[in-house]
């Protein structure tokens, strides 16, 4: 809060043309920026997506080696149990030597009978494991694979993209520096409503100067009236069809009177010039406070 009024107070050394020629040249420097950024096309998005792949592709590899390793480990825990049932047998079958009765023999038998079946279901159980390990193992060279093509793309594109971006890099840094350095000559409010027009735009313009009477933004014509009043420059006066804020086709340039005037007077106006500034200030700060 405190440093939206500190930014408001400096804005307020600005008039409203000031203010519209500052948007004007702030546009100027934006759509250098998008150009440059159209020069680098659906790379950055492209990049962006196969890393994105990439990161889904190797989180799945290493959930299925996670899978392997499980049934590896089942392997070797049936394997155990199938030594443990051996060395049973080998018990029971010596017992079967010292036995005093049938009874105890049939007993014995049953026993190794039983230790019998459960190593067929150990061995059942690991032609399974074993299975599923063989399988699991060639899905994981094709994602390896298809990981590998895709790492290979994102290695070529990502050398493209840093091409372009080096080869732009210092004349982005100069717009982005050119363009933030305007945005102190613009108050707040305005300034985040070219930026809102700005981002709702397809072709990324907030501002449009007239062009043969009408609106260069969207083409529609300009009433005579309006077009008088945006030449006037003492108002931010916007597209009644798009919502761009509209300026006079000469905003660049000094109108001729103006020119004339600021040579002769201008140490006398400078008087003059406040007091309408101050007008006009207290005009745009009573939009704000209504609005809010
Ligand atoms: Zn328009």
């Amino acid at each position: 809060m405190a440093q939206e009024k500190a930014k408001a107070g400096k804005s307020k050394e600005y008039t409203v043309e000031e203010k519209l020629k500052a948007l004007y040249n702030l546009q100027k420097v934006d759509s250098q920026t998008d150009k440059i950024k159209i020069l680098r096309g659906e790379l950055p998005l492209e990049v962006q997506d196969l890393e994105d792949e990439i990161a889904g592709l190797e989180t799945r590899v290493d959930n299925y080696k996670d899978e392997v390793k499980n049934m590896e480990d089942s392997v070797t825990a049936k394997k155990n149990e199938i030594k443990q049932a051996e060395e049973l047998i080998k018990k029971y079958e010596d017992q079967q030597m010292k036995v005093r009765n049938n009874r105890e023999f049939d007993s014995l038998s049953k026993e190794i009978e039983y230790q019998n079946l459960e190593m067929e279901l150990c061995e059942k159980r690991i032609k399974e494991f074993t299975q599923q390990v063989k399988d699991k193992g060639g899905i994981i060279e094709i994602s390896v694979s298809t990981l590998n093509e895709r790492q290979d793309d994102l290695k070529g594109k990502k050398s493209e993209l840093d091409g372009i971006i080096a080869d732009t890099k210092k004349e982005e840094e100069n717009l982005i520096k050119k363009s933030e350095g305007l945005h102190d000559q613009i108050e707040p409010r305005l300034l985040s409503a070219y930026q809102r027009i700005r981002s709702n735009a397809r072709n990324g313009l907030g501002v449009v100067a007239i062009e043969r009477g009408a609106c260069g933004g969207c083409f529609n014509k300009i009433p005579p009236q309006r077009q008088l009043d945006i030449k006037s420059r003492k108002k931010v006066i916007v597209c009644e069809y798009c919502g761009r804020i509209l300026v006079d086709e000469n905003i660049d340039s000094e109108p001729e009177e103006t020119k004339v005037k600021k040579e002769t007077k201008v140490k006398k106006e400078t008087k003059g010039k406040k007091e309408t500034k101050g007008k006009k200030e207290t005009k745009v700060k009573k939009g704000t406070k209504g609005k809010k």
